[in-house]
Order: C-alpha cells, then sequence, then structure tokens
C-alpha cells in the first residue's frame, strides 16, 4: 500500500516552516514534510561558512508573529537563525511531521485518483492530495564550468557545502565570486589565510552595515513589552522598503535608488584611497539591477597586504594554480566558490513536477515564458503550490514573500475545505491577468529603465525578463494575498468523488 497524506510539503526551511503552519490553522494536519538534508532549516541548515549573518537587519527577519526578541546582534550571526529555525519547528509542533533526508525526485499529478504520485530516491513513493514546494530561490548550487577545475589538487568548498574541519590558517586562497555571500565570506578568509586572491566578474554594490550588539535592556524591552519589538520592526521594514523603492518604482523614484547609488559610491570612497583599486570595485550597472549587500568590513579586506582582487577573466584552473586570461598565474592550495545558485535551468521548479496532460512545469516554464499566479500557483497542475515560483519574491526581507503566501494558501485551501472541493486549479485568465500585469509593472522597474546590462543579475532569467522579483511593495503584494478574488481557482464539485481526500484530515 502507498502511504498517502493530504498535504507533502517540500522543503523544511522557512518557507516549508510557514506552509505546515498554514496547514494546521486551515485544519489539515495530516502533512508531512520532506527534507533532503539530515535536519531542518533550509538555507540556515545548509549554509555555515565564516562570516554568515543575516544579510538583513534581524530586527525583520522573522516570522512576524513568532517574534524573537533575543537576537545577539542587529544583524544576527547565521547560528542564531538555525537556533531560530529549531524554535518555530518546536513551538509549531512541526518536527514530528518532518522527513529527513528523504529526496524528492519528481511528482507527477494521478488524473484517475486526483493525487500527486511523489517519488523520491531509494524509497517507496507517497501520495498526497496536495503538493506544495517550498524549496527556496536558491536551493541548487552553481559549479562554476571552469576548464580544468576537476583537475585541482588542493581543496575545493562550495558556500553551501562548508566543511567545518577546514583550517585555512597559513593557506594561500582564492574565492571566485563577489555575490552577497562572498561579501561575507572574503574578510573572514582574510583573517586566516596567508594570501587571499578574489576572482572578480562582476562587482557589486555595498551599503554599510549598521551593525550592533543589542543591549540587554532592549531585549529586555522586547520581552516584557511586545509592542514595542512590533514598533522596531515597522521602522526597520519602511527602511528595507525604501531601499527598493525607487528600484521597484523606477519611472516614478528612480531619484531615490540614484540617492542610494550615491552613497554607495561614497562609502566606496571612504573605504578605498587606492582610485585604480576604486575603479575595479565599482559596478557599472545601476544600483537595484542585482541584490545589492551590507558590509563595512568588505572593501577595506582588498586594502590589506595579502589581498588581491583579480578582475581578468580566469582562463583555467590547473592542479595547484588558477590562470587568468592574460596569462597570471596564481598559486593556491584551496579554492572557495562563492559562485552562488543556479535558478533559471534547475530552480523553477527545483524538482520535476508533471501535472495535467504530461506538462512538465520547468520545461514548460523554460519554453514558454517564466510565471505563475500570484507567486504560488500555475495552470494544468490541480492541487499545486510553488512557493518560490517567478514573480513570487517580494522586498529584501524573505518573510515578507512567506507570510503573504501563507495568507494565499489559508485561503484557497480553506474555500476547498469549505466547499468539499477534491481539486482546485488557477484559471488560465486568471494566470495570464496577473503575468501580463506584472509584466506591464516590470516596465517601471529599475530592470528595464536603469542600465542593467553589465549586472549578470540573477533577478533575470535566461531570456532576459526580470521574472523573479514580484515588481510591488511588499504590503501591497500582502494585501492582494488577502483580497484576490477566489473566481481565480476553479474549485472541482466535491460529488466528484465520494469521499474526497482533501477534506478526510
Ligand atoms: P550570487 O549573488 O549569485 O553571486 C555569485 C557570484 O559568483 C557572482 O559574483 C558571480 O559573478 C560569481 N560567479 C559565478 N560563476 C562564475 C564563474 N564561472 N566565474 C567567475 N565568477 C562566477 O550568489 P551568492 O553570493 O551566494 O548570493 C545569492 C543570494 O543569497 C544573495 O543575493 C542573497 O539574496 C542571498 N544571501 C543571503 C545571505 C544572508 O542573508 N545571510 C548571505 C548570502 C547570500 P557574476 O556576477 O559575474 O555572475
Amino acid at each position: 500500500m502507498t502511504e498517502h497524506v493530504t498535504a507533502a510539503i517540500i522543503g523544511a526551511g522557512f518557507g516549508g516552516m510557514g506552509a505546515g503552519i498554514s496547514l494546521d490553522r486551515t485544519g489539515i494536519d495530516d502533512w508531512v514534510i520532506l527534507e533532503r538534508e539530515p535536519d531542518l532549516g533550509g538555507t540556515w541548515q545548509v549554509n555555515r561558512y565564516p562570516g554568515l549573518a543575516v544579510d538583513i537587519p534581524s530586527l525583520s527577519y522573522s516570522f512576524s508573529f513568532e517574534p524573537n526578541p533575543d537576537w545577539s546582534r542587529l544583524f544576527a550571526p547565521g547560528a542564531e537563525l538555525k537556533s531560530y529555525c529549531d524554535h518555530v519547528a518546536d513551538r509549531y509542533d512541526l518536527r514530528r511531521r518532518m522527513r529527513f533526508e528523504h529526496t524528492v525526485t519528481e511528482a507527477h499529478w494521478d488524473e484517475a485518483e486526483e493525487r500527486w504520485v511523489i517519488e523520491l530516491s531509494d524509497r517507496e513513493p507517497i501520495t498526497a492530495t496536495y503538493l506544495i514546494a517550498a524549496t527556496g530561490f536558491l536551493s541548487q548550487p552553481r559549479v562554476p564550468d571552469i576548464d580544468g577545475i576537476d583537475t585541482f589538487a588542493g581543496t575545493v568548498i562550495h558556500s553551501t557545502d562548508w566543511d567545518a574541519t577546514a583550517d585555512l590558517t597559513g593557506t594561500r586562497a582564492a574565492v571566485i565570486g563577489t555575490g552577497a555571500t562572498a561579501v561575507q565570506l572574503i574578510p573572514e578568509v582574510a583573517r586566516q589565510a596567508e594570501s587571499l586572491t578574489v576572482f572578480q566578474r562582476t562587482p557589486i554594490w555595498v551599503v554599510p552595515r549598521i551593525d550592533m550588539e543589542m543591549p540587554g535592556w532592549l531585549r529586555a524591552l522586547f520581552r516584557r513589552a511586545p509592542l514595542t519589538q512590533k514598533v522596531a520592526r515597522k521602522g526597520n521594514d519602511l527602511l528595507l522598503e525604501s531601499l527598493i523603492f525607487g528600484v521597484v518604482h523606477h519611472r516614478q523614484a528612480g531619484f531615490a535608488s540614484r540617492l542610494v547609488q550615491r552613497g554607495a559610491q561614497r562609502f566606496l570612497h571612504s573605504q578605498v584611497r587606492d582610485p585604480a583599486l576604486r575603479r575595479q570595485l565599482t559596478p557599472g550597472y545601476s544600483f537595484g539591477c542585482k541584490r545589492p549587500t551590507f558590509s563595512n568590513s568588505y572593501f577595506r579586506t582588498f586594502t590589506k597586504p595579502h589581498v588581491t582582487l583579480e578582475t581578468d577573466p580566469i582562463a583555467r584552473v590547473e592542479p595547484d594554480a588558477i590562470v587568468t586570461e592574460s596569462g597570471t598565474r596564481h598559486q593556491i592550495d584551496t579554492l572557495l566558490l562563492a559562485t552562488g545558485f543556479n535558478l533559471w535551468d534547475v530552480n523553477f521548479p527545483a524538482i520535476t513536477v508533471v501535472g495535467r496532460d504530461g506538462r512538465d512545469l520547468g520545461k514548460w516554464w523554460r519554453e514558454n515564458r517564466f510565471g505563475s499566479f500570484q507567486g504560488v500557483s500555475v495552470p494544468a497542475f490541480p492541487n499545486f503550490f510553488s512557493l518560490a515560483s517567478p514573480f513570487g519574491y517580494t522586498g529584501l526581507n524573505y518573510f515578507t514573500t512567506i507570510e503573504a503566501e501563507m495568507v494565499h494558501l489559508s485561503r484557497v485551501l480553506g474555500e476547498a475545505r469549505r466547499r468539499g472541493a477534491p481539486t482546485v486549479e488557477v484559471t488560465e485568465t486568471a494566470y495570464d491577468e496577473f503575468c501580463a500585469r506584472m509584466r506591464r509593472l516590470v516596465e517601471d522597474t529599475v530592470f528595464t529603465l536603469g542600465d542593467c546590462a553589465t549586472a549578470r543579475s540573477y533577478y533575470f532569467n535566461q531570456h532576459g525578463e526580470a521574472t523573479l522579483l514580484r515588481p510591488t511593495a511588499s504590503w501591497r503584494a500582502h494585501r492582494e494575498q488577502q483580497r484576490f478574488d477566489l473566481a481565480a481557482y476553479r474549485f472541482s464539485p466535491a460529488q466528484s468523488r465520494s469521499e474526497p481526500s482533501a477534506i478526510r484530515a
């Protein structure tokens, strides 16, 4: 007998946990989370590289309904985020429904049985009435396809697979990549390594990180008077939202992002005296085309005598060196890959999902255009919700995205239960209208109006369309998830099955 559950969630990160909480709130408690890793936490379980910290102020980086008054710093270190994940899992009784080392390879819709068949590597498949993909936007690490990289004889570590025993003391290290991960990692590696060469293909906009230890009195205040923390969070949310206001509403408020860009330029100027080095570190694209980052130590690291910034493209890797196109040979012992993630080829969706009439979601997205309804659903995929969909991500804070999507799930599944409908599927019309509106809004963003040609930003897909971010303010996205017309979904009639599995829970 194949095991059946009402809902299967893929991924035990914050998205999956949020989905689980939503299901409980909707009255569905017969669900499981399938997680490929041996523990929960998603990003915060996988990423353990030195320097890891939340890269927006922690005041906003938590579920709004489960605030944490105990962050040790304004930008909390990664280990505290992992502890917060554990806390949420225990507090909301999620852990007993998590199955670790369960790698989903494929899911397909069984039309006759009106359920998803979920294939797992080295395990029996299970079936589920609802399938919720909570695999995140950044779950498929990118290992660069550089000539000779397999021949490197030293240690190679990707930032998502950090070796806790790795000791960089006295080594000749190299970091490839200068994204948000590298910005955190590079100053730490420079502290330990005898020499460090950073291979930069595209510079990144960096703004100062106004970090501080959270004083004991403030934490006590947050504990005793939770309203004060709510107010502090609102203020911080506003600040983050204003940082990207000029990015999203570039036509109307492009001056705001140009102002932030000028601030970032001044910051670089204050950190690096050498004009040549400064030029190398200055992005040639508009602020906001690519995710900006916060750091006080990144730029200064390049002024240290044992740190080299290499901007000549990499030609090949040899067993003991990286050779650039102009022939410079950098001898190294350790190669650190801060090369990010592959979103558009393998992350949308992160597993093979085959819906009605054999439609393969990833293939269909790639061969047509990337899209979703409200960042969550796609026609021909009944009872399927993908929390990491095109036009899903809002703002700089992942929690604004998750919480808006939790509202979406609760409303749709709550309605399905009220109607006793075994299947629910977004209509083509609702999908087309939403995608068309998002594409129109993208016309007003920096992605269209700014100079993004050299950004190599993962906000753009392989067709050059900026389909990752939902081009609206976060509060607007949240409100829309609360209010969209449920007629956007087709709820199949209850009588189509004698006992709908959706309401068995
Ligand atoms: P990323 O932003 O995609 O950066 C990857 C870097 O690797 C880029 O500089 C890229 O250069 C470079 N690269 C990739 N392939 C290369 C190749 N073949 N040769 C040379 N360079 C290559 O990835 P990330 O830094 O891991 O950050 C991803 C996202 O994770 C961030 O935007 C942020 O949202 C999130 N993040 C969050 C935190 C946090 O909250 N603590 C920390 C880190 C990251 P190009 O730009 O030229 O492609």
